[in-house]
């Protein structure tokens, strides 16, 4: 599980603090697009706790698309992001 927002217990993407779930950043299904093995995705540097409502709401969304939709739950995550493997970070769009 991720680190860094696991302490803090809230939601990376709008803060809310429950009912949390994990939430994969780069959903695993969407590997093959994004030219990375699998297990770089299945991987806790890609595991960040969501609320229910938002990792329902993003379902297979890229972090691309997701952030283009709330660009204020990218500041949040962004401020917690510096765990997320170099791949992740290069997929999310701010390596
Ligand atoms: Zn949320």
């Amino acid at each position: 599980m991720a680190k860094t927002n696991r302490k803090k217990g809230e939601c990376i993407y709008c803060g809310r603090t429950g009912p949390l779930s994990i939430d994969h950043v780069v959903p695993l299904s969407r590997w093959k697009e994004f030219g990375v093995r699998r297990r770089v995705l299945d991987n806790d540097s890609n595991r960040v706790l969501a609320c229910l409502k938002c990792n329902g709401r993003k379902g297979m969304m890229s972090p691309r698309e997701w952030f283009e939709l709330h660009p204020d739950y990218k500041k949040r995550f962004m401020a917690q992001a510096r765990y997320l493997s170099d791949e992740i970070r290069r997929i999310v769009g701010i390596g």
